[in-house]
């Protein structure tokens, strides 16, 4: 239990993104129910208002964080503002967490991965990660490894070496929090490490439904470890380790919303555990920095959070990336992820 208490981190930025309307969604209904002002608020109209009633403009909702992106923002203005400040500190031995947070079809894998012509987060990051290793070249000997893997059901896969085995999160005293058996790749440049992402997504758990699709109920984690040995100091120098993971996270939309029976609840109600789990630990964090004091941080009720105990609170950082959606039809969605994501700001 002392390992799960903490003192509070301050170190929580949440940032809200929200997508342009799909050609298909402007043909049902093109009104657009996000405004951004100022790249930090975010108002949420209301989807009756578009009939005229002014009486209806109650449900319309104003949300500030510390950042809010627009359809227009590009991917590399995401990277700059959310995670590229983090890489300096991974570098030196801190540990940090991205995650995007949303319903499905919100552009939560737009934002992580990305696509062809449109690199995410998670290449920019080796992309400037190799960059700034180069530099240090001379005073530092540095390894770059990766690590990527989906948790669906609350069951840890192997997302570069698919093995039917279960994976185990266990606690290392000296390296943290370690996947029993995970592959670890060494990572040398940007164009094999997008060769592994793209191969590791397509073995992302797909809808049973839906051939090809990725489940909506998996959550996929890269962890990027950066080791450094001091040059100067020969063969007695320390190891310092920092990691960073980077999440494309599972559908934050209710079980209750699918229409799906059976089993397709059952994951449903899994997903939920991790997400509420990872919610629950985030606001535990949020109130030790209101109130200066030791809280109970509930990392062990879900494996996503228990995966990420070495990576959240203390003095790592933190970003929350909000996806969102302005059609008219994901008001609920929309909504919800606001309220999400507020309740994850430092007050
Ligand atoms: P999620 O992973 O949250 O389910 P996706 O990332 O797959 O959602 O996005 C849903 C669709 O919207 C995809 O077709 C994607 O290309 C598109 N999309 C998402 N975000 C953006 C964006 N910022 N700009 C342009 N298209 C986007
Ligand atoms: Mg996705």
């Amino acid at each position: 239990i002392v390992g799960q208490m903490q003192q509070g981190a301050s170190n929580i930025l949440v940032a809200v993104r929200c997508r342009p309307l799909t050609k298909k969604e402007k043909e049902i209904d093109d009104t657009n129910l996000i405004q951004i002002i100022e790249e930090r608020v975010v108002l949420l109209l209301d989807p009756q208002f578009k009939y005229g009633d002014k009486g209806s403009r109650a449900k319309e909702k104003q949300y500030a964080f510390d950042y809010a992106f627009d359809e227009n923002a590009l991917q590399k203005d995401i990277f700059d503002k959310t995670t590229n400040f983090l890489i300096d500190g991974v570098l030196n031995g801190y540990n940090a967490t991205v995650f995007a947070y949303g319903a499905t079809g919100a552009g939560k894998t737009y934002t992580m991965l990305g696509e062809v012509n449109s690199p995410g987060l998670m290449l920019m990051t080796f992309i400037e990660l190799f960059t700034k290793v180069e530099k240090l070249t001379l005073e530092r000997a540095y390894k770059v490894k990766l690590s990527y893997l989906e948790i669906y059901n609350e069951v840890v896969k192997d997302l570069i070496h698919p093995t039917t085995s279960v994976l185990d999160i266990r606690e290392d005293p000296v390296k943290g929090i370690v996947v029993a058996g995970l592959a670890e790749l060494m990572a040398t440049s940007p164009d094999e490490v997008i060769e592994c992402l793209q191969l590791g997504n397509m073995r992302r758990t797909c809808e049973p439904t839906e051939a090809n699709q990725t489940s909506s109920r998996s959550h996929a984690v890269l962890q990027i470890t950066v080791e450094y040995k001091d040059k100067a100091s020969g063969t007695e120098s320390e190891i310092i380790v920092g990691k960073l993971s980077l999440i494309d996270l599972a559908g934050s939309e209710r079980a209750s919303h699918t229409k799906n029976r059976g089993i397709r609840l059952i994951e449903g109600a899994n997903i939920n555990r991790s997400l509420l789990a990872l919610g629950n630990c985030i606001n535990a964090l949020c109130e030790a920095t209101e109130r200066g004091g030791k809280v109970y941080i509930p990392y062990r009720d879900s494996k996503l959070t228990r995966l990420l105990k070495d990576s959240l609170g203390g003095n790592c950082r933190t970003v929350m990336i909000a996806c969102i959606s302005p059609y008219s039809g994901s008001f609920f969605d929309t909504s919800n992820t606001l309220k999400y994501a507020n309740r994850a700001k430092n007050i």
